[in-house]
């Protein structure tokens, strides 16, 4: 199975990411974990340009595509035809949500690229963490990166983007209110992990 897990800055996705690797570690589940943009070292050099380098919205679609590629051949591929489970940190419903409704690149310049890099793969479950963007804006309070910093317009069109995508995809997506304690948003968490064993 491959599994993903989406949000916008500021909804604890990192915790929650840790809650469902737990999750599945307890219920013997073989699994790899890998995140985006990165996984892989040249993928996590390329993250480190795309948080900090100011580029144009092309650019930054092509290029989280590019780590995509490195990703998806040097983990994602090999871990899934093992026949092991992956967990995700972000795939290309975070393209679709930052560079998409984000940054204004189209949905079907965006679905190209991605029937180019990977036509054969797409995940079977997607957790999406979702919370109002003013709360999400109260909770980011160390060192913004690029992203990050944009301005509450940005983040409102990714968190509909978000939302859209789960709209279209009911059967793949959950989205999870990220609202309240992390104790609280992990119950939630676990009671979906419950449903994919
Ligand atoms: O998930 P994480 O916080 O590690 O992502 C790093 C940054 O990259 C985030 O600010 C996220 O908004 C941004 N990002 C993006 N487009 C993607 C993937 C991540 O803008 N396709």
């Amino acid at each position: 199975k491959f599994i993903t897990v989406e949000g916008v800055d500021g909804a604890g996705k990192s915790t929650q990411f840790e809650v469902i690797a737990n999750a599945l570690k307890e219920r013997g589940i073989d699994f790899v974990m890998t995140r985006e943009p990165g996984g892989p070292q040249s993928a996590e050099k390329i993250r480190e340009l795309l948080l900090n380098e100011p580029m144009t919205a092309k650019c930054e679609l092509l290029v989280m595509f590019a780590a995509r590629q490195e990703n998806l051949t040097k983990i994602i591929r090999p871990a899934l035809e093992a026949g092991k489970w992956v967990l995700c940190d972000r795939f290309t419903d975070a393209s679709v949500a930052y560079q998409g409704y984000g940054r204004g690149r189209s949905l079907e310049e965006i679905e190209m690229l991605a029937n180019f890099v990977h036509p054969d793969i797409k995940p079977d479950k997607t957790v999406i963490f979702d919370l109002p963007t003013e709360v999400a804006a109260a909770r980011l309070s160390r060192k913004l990166d690029r992203f990050e910093q944009e301005d509450a317009d940005f983040h409102r069109r990714v968190r509909q983007g978000y939302l859209e995508i789960a709209k279209r995809e009911p059967e793949r997506c959950v989205v999870i209110d990220a609202q309240g304690t992390p104790e609280e948003v992990s119950a939630r968490v676990l009671k979906e992990v419950e449903t994919w064993v």
